[in-house]
């Protein structure tokens, strides 16, 4: 079974089944971080589906792409490195989100 904390995004899309859902939601009973790190991807994923319904402008895919192109990325060896990866996937994903809704 994959690293439970690699699971959180999965878990918060309803993307897992059996023991790997278990497993996660036996975590996350005992971990305020991953459990709100789920609670996070819930309330992402409910503003994503609210912002596919309209159609965005073109600029924002430039303005997006350019923004994936400066978010400087670790070597993935570091990533690799306890779960300083994740915490940063999460940090970009986040600050991308709300660079693009605002
Ligand atoms: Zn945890």
């Amino acid at each position: 079974m994959s690293d439970v904390h690699m699971l959180t995004g999965a878990y918060a899309l309803d993307a897992l089944e059996g023991r790997e859902r278990t497993a996660v939601e036996a975590h996350c009973a005992g971990c305020p971080t991953c459990f709100r790190e789920c609670e996070e991807f819930r309330a992402t994923a409910a503003r994503l589906g609210m912002a596919s319904t309209t159609v965005p402008p073109a600029a924002l895919k430039r303005r997006v792409l350019d923004i994936v192109r400066a978010t400087p990325r670790p070597p993935p060896w570091r990533l690799r490195m306890s779960g300083l990866g994740r915490r940063l996937r999460h940090r970009t994903a986040v600050r991308l989100l709300s660079r693009t809704l605002h």
